[in-house]
């Protein structure tokens, strides 16, 4: 109705926000009470908004969770992803200590799926196993083989920035090249141009159109001073003395076949060359057990894979939009789908695993 009278829809997530930040500033009663203690236990790895949303929600249910991540600290990419400049404050950490006081969770970090235990572990000692495990690979720019000193991962470079304690000690360079088209090449240009860069230049091999950073992200980003130029593709890093100087770029264009290289170059000088080419999902910690679609896990609509007993969500399953929201959404659905399996008597839970083993085929 709103939406009819004024034109306009209702800004939920806004609305979201003050609810929240009021709560935090002066929290009440708790928000959530847990239920009685079922004697159910599930596992959950990835302490990121995926896993976070179903400890809670099962921990409220009754269930005792046992949340593992690999990392320091829990929040996933809330604590470790988001640029610095866009956050106000320790959120992420204050979150994750919010959830874990409604009690029935107990944080495992440094404890890694893949190498401190296995899923074969987890299917034995638990009820059920829930994998949050968001994308910790990166794309390699096939291109270029030899990297010098002064090249890193964009998201290793923002992920460092949110950690560092003393910013004096940061290092950025005075000609910083990004190479990428998404939120986290944008991200690390802005960022590294707040941080005192003297020239910022996003390169990315496609046209604006195809750039996967929204145009209200392009605009920020050009805003914050940062030059953009599109359809060049990285050729070779230029260097003297084994330092980098600058990188070359092939100019490109579309093709019959795809892009094409045509056959003109130019050099961008360069001290630091942030690479922003695309996250993937790594299969080893699953040693995959679990089945895989588009290189992600396969999960149903309830968030189950083809694993009798184990569910997955967020950013490592196939089918998601890579975003916060939509993390927190598929890992209310496995939770869903999971307190649903724990109640069912072990007999009844026999013949729906059966059932399960059949639809995945
Ligand atoms: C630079 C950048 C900017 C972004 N900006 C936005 C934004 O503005 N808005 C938005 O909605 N989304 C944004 N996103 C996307 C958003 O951050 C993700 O979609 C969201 O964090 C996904 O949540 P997740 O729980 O699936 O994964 P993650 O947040 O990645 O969490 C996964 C967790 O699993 C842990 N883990 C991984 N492997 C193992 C293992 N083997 N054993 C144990 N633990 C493991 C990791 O340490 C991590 O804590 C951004 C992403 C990036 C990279």
């Amino acid at each position: 109705m709103r939406h009819a009278q004024d034109g306009r829809p209702l800004n939920i997530a806004l609305l979201q926000r003050h609810a929240t930040d009021r709560y935090f500033a002066a929290p009440g009663k708790p928000l959530f009470n847990r239920a009685p203690a079922t004697g159910k236990r599930v596992a959950v790895v990835g302490a990121g908004p995926a896993g976070l949303t179903v400890a809670h929600h099962l921990a409220i249910a009754g269930h005792e969770i046992d949340l593992f991540d690999a990392r320091r600290k829990a929040g996933g990419l809330n604590e470790y992803g988001l640029a610095r400049y866009k956050i106000t404050d320790d959120f992420a950490a204050r979150e994750v200590d919010w959830m874990l006081s409604t009690g029935g969770i107990t944080l495992h970090c440094e404890n890694a799926l893949g190498s401190d235990f296995t899923l074969s572990d987890l299917r034995e000692d638990y009820d059920a196993v829930f994998l949050g495990l968001g994308l910790s690979g990166v794309n390699q720019l096939d291109s270029i083989d030899i990297e010098p000193e002064g090249v890193c991962e964009a998201v290793n470079f923002i992920a460092g920035l949110r950690q560092c304690d003393d910013l004096s000690q940061f290092a950025v360079g005075r000609d910083v090249v990004v190479i990428g088209g998404g939120m986290t090449a944008v991200d690390a240009a802005v960022q590294a141009k707040k941080l005192g860069a003297r020239e910022v230049t996003l390169v990315y091999r496609r046209g604006e159109a195809e750039m996967k950073a929204s145009e209200k992200e392009r605009q920020w980003a050009r805003e914050c001073g940062v030059s953009v130029r599109f359809w060049a593709a990285p050729l070779r890093f230029e260097t003297r003395n084994h330092q980098l100087t600058g990188v070359t770029f092939s100019v490109m264009q579309p093709g019959p076949t795809g892009l094409e290289s045509c056959d003109e170059q130019f050099t961008l000088p360069a001290d630091m060359v942030l690479k922003a080419i695309g996250q993937t999902f790594d299969p080893t910690p699953v040693a995959h057990a679990v089945s895989l679609r588009q290189g992600r896990i396969a999960i149903d609509d309830n968030g189950r894979t083809a694993l009798p007993g184990v569910w997955a969500g967020g950013d490592c399953c196939a089918g998601g939009l890579d975003l916060t929201v939509d993390a927190v959404r598929m890992g209310k659905l496995a939770a869903r789908s999971m307190a649903l399996a724990l109640a069912i008597p072990a007999a009844d839970a026999a013949n729906a695993t059966a059932f399960q083993e059949r639809i995945h085929g």
